[in-house]
Parts: C-alpha cells; structure tokens; sequence
C-alpha cells in the first residue's frame, strides 16, 4: 500500500507570498502600492487574531494595510458611511470586513455595499456572478487556496470525479463552481443530501466543509482519493483527542498544554486509506491569507487595467 501524500499548505503558501511580494514589487517600479482595508468591529478574540495576522503579512509583502476598528455599538448606516469612504479612496484597493459582525448590523448589505472591484473576499453578489460565469475577478480566498494546492501539488482536476460536502456561500459554494469551471464533476452534498457515503465513495477527490469534527471515516472514502479538509474545530475533551489520535505523544502534550486540539472535518482513519490529504492544521487553513493577498494585488492591477499575469 502506498504511503499518503501530505499536502503542505504551509509550503504552498509560503511560496505563493514569495510570488505576491514579487508582484508587489514590480508594481512599486511603476509608483503603485496595494492597499488594503480591513474593519474589525467589536473585540471578538478569534477575530482580532485574523486581523492582525493579515495586516502583519500584508506588510511583510510590502502591501499598505489600514486596521480600523470601530466599536460594537456602531450602526449599521455609520458602516455604510465607512465602506463609502474606503471604495472612494484612491490608495485602498481592497475592503475587506471581518466577520461575523454584531447582531444589530445588517451583513448582507455592507457586503453588498463594498465596491466589487475592491472585494477581496470575493462575496460580492457581482463576484459570485463573475465566478459563476467563469468572468474574471476576485474569488473567495478559501475555495481559490483549495484551486492552487491542487495545482502546485500537480492533481488532476479535469475529468475528476469531485465530490463537496457543504454548500456556504463563503467555502461550499463557491468550491464547487470553481471546480467546476476546472473541467472537474461536481456534486455538492449537504445536510439534506439522503446516505452521503454514497456519494463520498464515488469521490476521487473529496471536500469537507462541513464544520464537524472528524465526520467524514475511512468507510466513507474511496481507497486513493484527494482529501482536502477545509474543517477547523477545535476539541477539548480528553477522550475525542485519544479517540482521533490514538497513542499519539504529540498531541496528547499540545492538549495538555492549552487545554484543546484543532482537528479537521476527516477522520485521520480516512487519511490513512487516500492517496494525498491536506492536514489540519497547515493544509487548506495556511492559504486563505496568502490568497487575501493574491486578491489585493489582483485589485490593485484590474482597478488599473493592468492585465493579471503581467
Ligand atoms: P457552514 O456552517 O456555513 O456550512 C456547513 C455546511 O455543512 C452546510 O452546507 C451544511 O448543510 C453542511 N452540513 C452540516 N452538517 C452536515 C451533515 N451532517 N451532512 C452533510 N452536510 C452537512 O460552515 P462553513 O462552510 O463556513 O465552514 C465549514 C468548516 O470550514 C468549518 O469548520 C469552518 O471553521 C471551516 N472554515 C475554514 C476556513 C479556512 O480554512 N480558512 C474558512 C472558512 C471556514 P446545510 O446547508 O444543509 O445546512
């Protein structure tokens, strides 16, 4: 039996911030410098964690980045007044905001608000229609890192039997339509879908964005599949950590030290039986900044007609 082949985000990502920051440089001989805002409300730790991590890489890349972090008790017409400011400025290519928000402020229509041309998430509805119809623009940075570990791990796409459980707006979706549009057989399963193994066992390639740990088990995986697994949940009983990681030294120490372990949306069992898994963490996790990156460059070049591979 053939050893699995492990699918190194960290690498993967590494190497696409090395390109960005390449780019970055090219733009700077020509007097331009990426921008990209980034509003944070509130003080959601998780959140803040995000935030920061994309504005420290945004200036390792030599991006300018702008936090702004309003209070909780901002408005949702105070938001809109924001979004406005940052889509006029002529140094902001990118407006990113962080989410969740509060309850009282309407998502949908910030999102919506944020200058398609400036949307580095890629959650504009315009962009949705753009990826959907194979247009250029600015796709999602979760399901486009998903794309290029495919890619730059040289697996086949095209003619591939893909299976993505999970259908969000945000990973599920949009994965789904850009393997599409990679030539690949899409099925999306979700929580409505009746006797899932049925489809994950057809699945050469198989995503998991479900947002449980573990679901997906070795009996649910054809033997030699691409598994990528886009799941982060975070376990913090004893006896799920021994039950995932049997005898495992190292994650025992990493649970008794903070308290809890992250694990992904597969079963290690079902690694065990495919032929190449992203791991969790450091597999799809690790390319979602380098891709807001990505994107950011890609803003600042179509806002200017510069052609994306120049
Ligand atoms: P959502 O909760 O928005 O979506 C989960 C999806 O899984 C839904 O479509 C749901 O179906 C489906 N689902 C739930 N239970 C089942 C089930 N029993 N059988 C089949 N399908 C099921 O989550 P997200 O898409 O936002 O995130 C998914 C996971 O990915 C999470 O663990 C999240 O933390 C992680 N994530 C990781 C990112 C990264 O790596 N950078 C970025 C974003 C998310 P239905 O629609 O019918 O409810």
């Amino acid at each position: 039996k053939r050893t699995p082949a492990i699918l190194d985000g960290v690498a993967i990502a590494a190497q696409i911030k090395a390109e960005v920051a390449a780019e970055v440089q090219a733009l700077s001989a020509r007097g331009i410098t990426p921008g990209l805002a980034v509003i944070l409300v509130g003080e959601e730790p998780a959140s803040q964690i995000y935030v920061r991590t994309k504005v420290k890489t945004c200036g390792e890349l030599g991006i300018f980045s702008e936090m702004i972090t309003p209070p909780e008790s901002i408005t949702t017409d105070e938001m809109l007044a924001l979004v406005a400011c940052l889509n006029a400025r002529e140094d902001i290519d990118g407006v990113l905001i962080q989410l969740p928000l509060p309850k009282h402020v309407d998502t949908k229509r910030l999102l919506e608000a944020v200058a398609p041309d400036k949307d580095v998430d890629g959650f504009h509805p315009v962009n949705v229609g753009r990826l959907q119809s194979g247009q250029p623009g600015l796709a999602p940075c979760t399901p486009a890192g998903i794309l290029e570990i495919l890619r730059r791990s040289g697996l086949p796409v095209a003619g591939q039997n893909a299976v993505v459980v999970g259908r969000s707006d945000i990973v599920g979706k949009p994965t789904g339509v850009m393997l599409l549009n990679a030539s690949a057989t899409v099925t999306v399963c979700h929580s409505k879908t009746v006797d899932l193994g049925r489809f994950t066992r057809e699945a050469d390639l198989l995503v998991a964005a479900i947002g449980r740990p573990g679901f997906i088990t070795a009996e649910m995986v054809k033997p030699g599949a691409t598994l990528i697994d886009v799941g982060i949940n975070r376990i913090t009983d004893a006896a799920e950590v021994e039950e995932f990681f049997p005898g495992d030294p190292a994650r025992a120490a990493a649970f008794a030290k903070r308290g809890s372990v992250v694990v992904g949306d597969i079963h290690p069992d079902a690694f065990a039986v495919s032929g190449a898994y992203t791991p969790v963490p450091g597999g799809v996790g690790a390319l979602t900044i380098a891709m807001l990156m990505q994107n950011t460059v890609a803003a600042a070049k179509l806002r200017r007609g510069i052609s994306l591979g120049s």
